[in-house]
């Protein structure tokens, strides 16, 4: 859970600034999300509607290739800027999010949504993945099978009987 309190930033002047380091290892964010790290850095100002959340995130998720299906690990960076209000005028606001009672802010919803965002919309293992063998499901990446026998031009089969 990603949550810092921000009691005594908010007792700072406005443009105050506290910077948080992050090195997490494996984090659930959420119900649909899981990264094996998140590291970076984030900003906190005070301004004077509320406090601002910059950062820059490092994190790797575990994708599904689309071709071979087989589990990959996929690193990606994010960049996170967020406004937190007073509950109030987070609600008046609209887009920004809000300040909870104990005076922290809570993370984790913003920076699974950025990562989310980040994600490619096909994941590939590798970017000339051969996939599966539409036949027999064999990982063509990991060799051929044997199905393709049929497919290979006819003239390359004379040349085989030579060998
Ligand atoms: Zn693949
Ligand atoms: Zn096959």
């Amino acid at each position: 859970m990603m949550r810092i309190n921000i009691s005594r930033l908010l007792q700072e002047p406005w443009g105050s600034l506290r910077k948080y380091d992050l090195d997490e290892g494996s984090l659930r964010l959420g119900d649909d999300l899981e990264v094996d790290f998140l590291r970076g850095t984030l900003r906190l100002t005070h301004t004077n509607e509320g406090i601002l959340v910059q950062g820059k995130l490092t994190t790797q998720v575990t994708l599904e290739c689309v071709r071979c299906l087989e589990p990959f690990a996929y690193r990606l960076s994010v960049n996170l800027t967020e406004r937190f209000l007073p509950a109030p005028a987070a609600a008046r606001d609209g887009e920004a999010l809000s300040i909870s009672n104990d005076n922290s802010v809570d993370l984790d919803e913003p920076i699974r949504e950025a990562i989310l965002l980040a994600l490619p919309m096909r994941s590939l293992c590798r970017p000339d993945c051969r996939g599966l063998c539409p036949e027999c499901g064999q990982n063509l990446n990991l060799g051929q099978c044997g199905c393709q026998k049929e497919d290979i031009d006819p003239r390359l089969d004379v040349l085989r009987q030579l060998l």
